[in-house]
């Protein structure tokens, strides 16, 4: 059984310039102890989709569809107290930027111990004991759990984010963006970190990143989303050697190819288009160099191309 399936979910958002169909319909699942990765352009639906996992969409934002299936429960049937419960302890995220997210003024030690206190009934003098060895675990010396932020270096601040959202032994970590504000040395410590932990603790990851290269170095299985919706998913192995979606093609080329490095990255053409209006048909369209007037006119949806490969293309399975 998956730990995770994500059926149909659609989340708007409803401004005064119209509706924002941020996540249109897409489903994917996870599998326990594995690491699934969501990539696309900024502002194709990952953190919204993320946040619709957490229970953290706020107005005027809106889950108008679909299930979220964690451990066999629906979590959009769940009571907001309910959902306080599964939340952090269950599942829980680092957020973009999260290394900027302790507070300056208080012990990184402290803050650990406020997040276990606030979803385990133990003493202080545990909650600290348990948070310097989860520092520990993260490759951070114990005895820093007394410093302040300042006085940790960028790895250091991720790696204790890290540590926080292990604190309460979750399932599902969802991770935003971990690495992006890291030098290249510090970015591959800190996923080499995540990988083991992993591992260590079974964990279940979802990690969402624009950066296919750090997908590629965490991932089991991918999907990559375009304007709200997913266009090609299968497991890591497959995308990345034999991707057939026009828009995952573009994605790959536009970064560095380590098995190939005499070949220069080349953008994708245009822009992702407004959400409000997306263009009827396929989404891509407009930036796509294959459109047919089918294209502009019918939407693809997702079809097995075999061997669990999703695409959603009219060129491709059909
Ligand atoms: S459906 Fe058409 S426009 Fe969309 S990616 Fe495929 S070929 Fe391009």
């Amino acid at each position: 059984m998956s730990l995770l399936e994500v059926n149909n979910l659609k989340t708007y958002f409803y401004t005064l310039r119209g509706v924002v169909r941020a996540v249109d319909g897409i489903s994917f699942h996870i599998d326990e102890g594995m690491a699934f990765g969501l990539a696309g352009e900024s502002g194709c639906g990952k953190s919204t989709t993320a946040l619709s996992i957490m229970g953290l969409i706020k107005d005027p934002g809106k889950i108008v569809d679909g299930e979220i299936i964690f451990e066999g429960e629906d979590l959009l049937k769940k009571t907001k107290e309910e959902l306080n419960q599964i939340r952090w302890k269950r599942i829980s995220m680092i957020f973009q930027g999260a290394m900027n997210a302790f507070n300056p003024v208080h012990r990184v030690g402290d803050q650990i111990v406020e997040a276990i206190l606030y979803h385990e009934n133990i003493s202080r003098e545990e909650a600290w004991e348990k948070a310097e060895k989860l520092l520990e675990m993260v490759g951070i010396d114990p005895s820093r759990a007394k410093n302040y932020p300042h006085e940790f270096s960028g790895g250091m601040k991720q790696r204790a984010m890290i540590a926080m959202a292990l604190s309460c032994n979750p399932k599902l970590v969802i991770a935003d963006e971990p690495t992006t504000a890291l030098d290249v040395i510090v970015q591959k410590q800190v996923l080499d970190l995540m990988k083991e932990l992993q591992k260590k603790l079974k964990l279940s990851i979802m990690l969402i990143s624009h950066d296919l290269s750090v997908i590629a170095q965490m991932c089991d299985s991918v999907a990559i989303m375009y304007a709200g919706k997913i266009v090609e998913y299968a497991d890591a192995i497959s995308l990345f050697k034999e991707p057939q979606h026009p828009y995952s093609k573009g994605l790959i080329n536009s970064f560095p190819n380590i098995l190939n490095p005499g070949k220069k990255p080349e953008s994708i053409p245009g822009q992702p288009p407004s959400l409000i209006n997306p263009p009827p048909g396929c989404r891509f369209h407009p930036r796509c160099p294959f459109a047919t007037d089918k294209c502009r006119e019918v939407e693809p949806h997702l079809v097995n191309i075999g061997n669990k490969h999703f695409v959603a293309c009219h060129l491709i399975g059909g």
